[in-house]
């Protein structure tokens, strides 16, 4: 019964071991036993298999084994197993290996600890081959170290465009889009009691790019970035907002005092020279400052850009504070400019004229045309109703074409009534005249030779005369249009301008007419200028003449031709037309065979059907 038993066991137990080792074998689980004193390792063909030894034999040298480990992870394997050892317990370790064939292998090692019959301590393990997902393992970790490379550039890439989105590239400075948010931010935070709003423009920074380029412009602009920083704290914020505007908000900063003496000291950091290589580049700054003492930083942005608006008309390089006032009279400025806009459109804008009369026979021989807008409410107004802000909004060159349309078609209504009438002298602004499409302009009204002049009211500019100008004046002295400088002696035109210019005719400004029956000293000024015209074959206009002394001084003096309250008010185009035709009617009594213009003189009439201003 025992044997049968034991028998069974046997079978069972041989049963068991094959099926173990078929296991075993499909799971290419290498055994291994290792009795460490004999310095001996017992390998079943799978642990040759894993190691490629080629050989069959069951004991091994335990150096097969470490000749086998990767160099690298020697040392790591044994002290795993030296550890196992001195604590009788369990063996786990992970190396490589290296093949003959020099391929690499990695191996998951587990073994048991436990004594032989004899007692020495044992070993008996497994060990498999994990190449395969160690390489997975590897791959997936590079994979998530890409992925996580990724995310973080991405991150970096958002940051990057966010700041981009929120800075100037070139100042580093935020942008408008930041300092609004800010702005933003101030008035909602009721820790925020006052809050300042600087507002910057440089002076001369359009210059400085024309002049040295845009690489001295960027230094320009750098410097200014920084220079603007160093003279606020943390808390503030100073933002471009435009190619030379910068903005600051000053947080807390108390009161309106306060707040001048920085924007005092902005204004003279940024005047200092700015170092560009070998060159000092210098430039100014105009400033507009606001300040809001409720906390609410509403319109500071706005109310900044008025006084900055303000401090450019006042002549620039200075600093201004918003008030009321200053927004009311820019309001209705604004308003008169809208208006102004468009009213050449609409036909408010015309000619009245004055007469210019020979200082010896007293024969018209001109007519000066003034601007008048016939403002629909505030009827008639005269150019210093609007030509200040006619200039500081850009339309004076609209006025002027405006004015010479309408002369020249008066002038053709006079012919074709029989009319012989003069030249006609029209003003031309400075932006007119640097208009580059200004010739073609005139070639298209087809403006008949010697019939206009064109008064030059801002000459200074001759001095540092612009190409384009330039060639404009020599266009138009070739249509036949004489250039003549108005307001001479006033200190707008200049002796240089007057050599560069070749003028036909120079107008002696009113101030020195008035001052002839003065003083000798004034009659000698004058009759210098008379002189120096002559000398450069310019013809003299004397202009404001206001008694017949003054008339007859400035006869006396050489000027060849008069204008002025004396001679003529600026009169309509129907009173001029009734002036011509008397003219012609006093001619043909004295002789039907005179020539045009001449014997006729103008005073009386003229005087009496114009307008007085
Ligand atoms: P201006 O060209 O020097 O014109 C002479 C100005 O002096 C005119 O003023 C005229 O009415 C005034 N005037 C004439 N005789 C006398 C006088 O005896 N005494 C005094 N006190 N004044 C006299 P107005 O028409 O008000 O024009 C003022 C200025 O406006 C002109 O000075 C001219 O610079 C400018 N202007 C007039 N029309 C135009 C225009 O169409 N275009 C441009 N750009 N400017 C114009
Ligand atoms: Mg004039
Ligand atoms: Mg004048």
């Amino acid at each position: 019964m025992a044997e049968a038993t034991s028998g069974r066991s046997e079978e069972e137990f041989q049963d068991l071991l094959r099926r173990l080792e078929l296991a075993l074998e499909a799971s290419q689980i290498g055994v291994w036993q290792h009795n460490v004193n004999d310095q001996e390792l017992l390998w079943d063909p799978q642990m040759h298999r894993l190691y490629g030894t080629g050989r069959r034999s069951a004991r091994v040298a335990s150096d097969v084994w470490m000749n086998a480990l990767h160099p690298e992870d020697l040392d790591r394997a044994i002290s795993d197993f030296q550890i196992a050892l001195e604590g009788k317990g369990f063996y786990n370790s992970q190396f490589r290996i290296i093949l003959p064939s020099g391929e690499v292998r990695h191996l998951r090692s587990r073994a048991h600890y436990y004594e032989d019959a004899d007692g020495s301590p044992s070993f008996i393990g497994a060990e498999w081959d994990v190449t395969a997902d160690v390489l997975l393992n590897r791959e997936l970790a590079s994979q998530k170290a890409i992925a996580e490379a990724r995310a973080i550039a991405l991150e970096q890439s958002r940051t990057r465009i966010e700041h981009a989105a929120d800075h100037d590239y070139l100042t580093g400075l935020p942008n408008r889009r930041y300092f609004d948010r800010r702005l933003a931010e101030l008035r909602r935070d009721t820790s925020v009691e006052t809050v300042g709003v600087v507002h910057i423009d440089l002076d001369g920074f359009k210059e400085i790019n024309d002049k040295w380029g845009h690489a001295a412009g960027d230094a320009t602009l750098q410097s200014a970035a920084a220079r603007i920083s160093g003279a606020i704290t943390a808390n503030d914020v100073v933002a471009r907002i435009g190619g030379d505007e910068f903005v600051a908000a000053l947080v807390n900063v108390g009161n309106a005092e306060k707040l001048e003496a920085i924007a005092n000291d902005i204004f003279s950091r940024l005047r200092r020279e700015v170092r560009f290589g070998n060159e000092m580049l210098r430039i100014g700054a105009s400033i507009g400052v606001a300040l809001s003492q409720t906390g609410s930083a509403g319109n500071l942005l706005a109310e900044s850009d008025v006084a900055l608006f303000q401090a450019k008309k006042l002549g620039r390089n200075r600093v201004e504070f918003f008030t009321p006032k200053l927004q009311a009279d820019l309001q209705a400025e604004r308003r008169l400019a809208d208006e102004l806009r468009l009213a050449p459109m609409l036909r408010q804008i015309e000619p009245f004229y004055q007469i210019q009369v020979d200082a010896h026979t007293r024969c018209i021989v001109g007519l000066e045309a003034l601007a008048r807008w016939r403002h629909p409410e505030r009827g008639l107004l005269n150019p210093a109703a609007f030509l200040k802000v006619a200039d500081e909004y850009g339309l004076t060159a609209e006025i002027d074409a405006a004015v010479l349309k309408c002369a020249l078609a008066d002038r053709a209504a006079w012919m074709s009534q029989g009319l012989s009438p003069p030249r006609i002298a029209v003003n031309i602004s400075g932006r007119r005249l640097a208009d580059p499409d200004l010739i073609e302009g005139l070639q298209a009204l087809r403006i008949p030779r010697q019939a206009i002049a064109f008064e030059l009211v801002e000459t200074i500019f001759l001095d540092d005369p612009d190409a384009r100008v330039l060639a404009n004046i020599a266009g138009i002295k070739e249509m036949g249009i004489d250039i003549e400088i108005d307001d001479f002696g006033s200190g707008h035109a200049s002796l240089l301008g007057l050599v560069r210019l070749k003028p036909k005719r120079l107008k002696i400004d009113r101030q020195l007419v008035t001052a002839v029956t003065m003083s000798d000293e004034q009659r000698r000024l004058v009759g210098s200028i008379v002189e120096i015209a002559r000398a450069l074959n310019v013809e003299v206009v004397a202009e404001g003449v206001e008694t017949e002394d003054h008339a007859r001084v400035l006869a006396e003096v050489g000027c060849d031709e008069l204008q002025g309250y004396a001679i003529g008010y600026p009169s309509s185009e129907s009173e001029i037309a009734a002036l011509l035709k008397s003219v012609r009617a006093t001619r043909r009594r004295r002789s039907p065979r005179a020539p045009a213009g001449a014997g006729a003189g103008a005073t009386g009439s003229a005087r009496r059907r114009s307008e007085r201003n």
